[in-house]
């Protein structure tokens, strides 16, 4: 029985795992880390591409089939001389979110999220960005279209640029929530996410960088320079020096204007309780 406290939501279908592939851009020299390879389906494909595959899969139940069932498939491969796989895969018993990714050298993600640990677990890897290169990630659709929103839009906030401050997120398709087993009540969207050699802005503070935008997201209908007033006592005339109009909302800047914002302050103010 599918755990749905695990989000085991699995793919089976074969059109939709090898365009899964398709974008991931995976060549014969990657490491490739997948969490919850769940049925090993997705990763018995990863494995035929990559130099290495390292799968996390939290459910001792799976961890345990899986290891079995590509055990097998080893020894029955050693009476043969086909390729790698399945010997270059690593399975792993654990907390996706406990992983020390920074252990590795340069790696690439590529997974079907469990929805319960979706931000969380990117999150936690443009923590771990040094050797991150890109990630391929099958999500929930209302967060992949979050991720890549731009402003101006209803979608546009703290995730957009938390998200595009380090990295170049694209919307690849649409998966119909139809395609899992068990359906879940939501559609997905598959992502792909190029990590950026630096932040796509100059920010001399980053805290005060993502503290800024939290602030006025959090108010997000009301004008800067009131969703604001808790950062600095003279917020109007330091969004007049980063040229900026007090009476906008924070849905129309860009990640340029907030970098610009946000460096004014910590050039000539001392922001409040920073
Ligand atoms: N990759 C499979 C597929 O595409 O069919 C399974 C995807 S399913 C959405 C998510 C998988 O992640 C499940 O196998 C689940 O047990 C596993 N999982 C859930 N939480 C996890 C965590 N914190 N760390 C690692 N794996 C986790």
């Amino acid at each position: 029985m599918p755990k749905k406290y695990l989000g085991q939501n699995f793919l089976f279908d074969p059109s939709i795992l090898h365009k899964i592939i398709e974008v991931s851009n995976l060549t014969s020299d990657d490491t490739v880390i997948e969490i919850g390879p769940g049925h090993g389906k997705l990763t018995k494909m990863l494995a035929e591409i990559a130099k290495k595959v390292i799968a996390i899969e939290l459910d001792l139940e799976l961890y345990t089939r899986l290891k079995e069932e590509f055990e097998r498939i080893k020894s029955y491969h050693s009476y043969t001389h086909l390729p790698i796989y399945p010997f270059n895969i690593e399975f792993i018993h654990g907390d996706a979110l406990k992983y020390h990714y920074e252990k590795l050298g340069a790696f690439k993600v590529v997974s079907n999220i469990p929805y319960y640990i979706t931000t969380p677990i990117i999150f936690r890897l443009i923590e771990a960005r040094k050797n991150l290169k890109s990630m391929t990630l099958t999500i929930q659709k209302e967060v992949a279209q979050r991720i890549v929103a731009k402003p101006d839009t209803k979608d546009y906030g703290v995730l957009s640029i938390a998200v595009q401050y380090y990295a170049h997120p694209e919307l690849k398709f649409i998966v119909p929530r139809g395609a899992f087993r068990p359906v879940p009540k939501v559609d997905s969207a598959v992502i792909h996410v190029e990590i950026l050699e630096k932040p796509r802005v100059n920010v001399r503070d980053e805290k005060l960088f993502f503290r800024i935008v939290r602030t006025a997201f959090s108010q997000r209908r009301k004008t800067l320079s009131n969703s604001l007033k808790a950062i600095s006592k003279d917020i109007k005339g330091i969004l007049m020096d980063a040229e900026i109009n007090p009476i906008r909302r924070a849905e129309t800047l860009t990640i340029e204007e907030f970098a610009k914002l946000s460096n004014v302050l910590s050039f000539e103010h001392v922001p409040l309780s920073c």
